[in-house]
C-alpha cells in the first residue's frame, strides 16, 4: 500500500529516499524545481547528470521517462530526473504527464527507494494547469503497482496544495 503525503514548501528541503526533479531533456539544469535541486544539492549532481548525456543519453531523456541520479547534499539517497510535457495553447499530452508519475516509481522500484517526494511536474515554466496536473498525478499515483511506502507531493504555494488535497477527497 502507498499512502499519499501533501506538503506545502520547498522540495530541497525534503527528507526522503527521493526527490523527482521536474527537469528538462537536457539534465544540464533549468528554472524552478531543477534549479533549486542543483543549487542546493551541489555540483554532484550536474556531474552525473552529464555522464548520463555522454553515455545513455545522447540526444537528452525523452519527455515522459525518468532517472535516478545521486542527489549531492540533499538529505536523499537519489535525485529522479523526469520530464514533463509541455502544455501549449491546445494542450498537452496527458499520456506523457501520467508516465512521469509511473517511470518515476519504477525508477524508484528499481534502486530501491521507499519514499519519494514529487513536485507537481509540468505545472511551472511548462504551463500545465494546476487542477488537470493534480487529478493526474494523483491517479497515476494510485493506478501504478509499486513497492513505495509514500509518495509525498510537495506544494509550492496554498492554491495547488488545495488543488491536490481536492484530488484526494
Ligand atoms: P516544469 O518545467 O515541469 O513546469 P517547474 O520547476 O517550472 O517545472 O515547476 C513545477 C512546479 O514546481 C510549479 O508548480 C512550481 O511552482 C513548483 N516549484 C518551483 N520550485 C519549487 C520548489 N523548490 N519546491 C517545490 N515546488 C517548486
Amino acid at each position: 500500500m502507498t499512502t499519499i503525503e501533501l506538503v506545502l514548501g520547498d522540495i530541497t528541503r525534503q527528507s526522503v529516499d527521493a526527490i523527482v526533479n521536474a527537469a528538462n531533456s537536457s539534465l544540464l539544469g533549468g528554472g524552478g524545481v531543477d534549479g533549486a535541486i542543483h543549487r542546493r544539492g551541489g555540483p554532484a549532481i550536474l556531474e552525473e547528470c552529464r555522464k548520463l548525456r555522454a553515455s545513455r543519453y545522447g540526444k537528452g531523456l525523452p519527455t515522459g521517462q525518468a532517472v535516478a541520479t545521486t542527489a549531492g547534499d540533499l538529505d536523499a539517497r537519489w535525485v529522479i530526473h523526469t520530464v514533463g510535457p509541455v502544455y501549449q495553447g491546445s494542450g498537452g499530452d496527458p499520456a506523457l504527464l501520467a508516465s512521469c508519475y509511473r517511470e518515476s516509481l519504477r525508477v524508484a522500484d528499481t534502486i530501491g527507494a521507499r519514499t519519494v517526494a514529487f513536485p507537481a511536474i509540468s505545472t511551472g515554466v511548462y504551463g500545465w494547469p494546476m487542477e488537470d496536473a493534480a487529478r493526474i498525478a494523483v491517479e497515476t499515483v494510485r493506478a501504478t503497482e509499486t513497492e513505495v511506502e509514500e509518495v509525498r507531493f510537495v506544494l509550492f504555494d496554498e492554491r495547488a496544495y488545495a488543488l491536490f488535497a481536492a484530488q484526494l477527497r
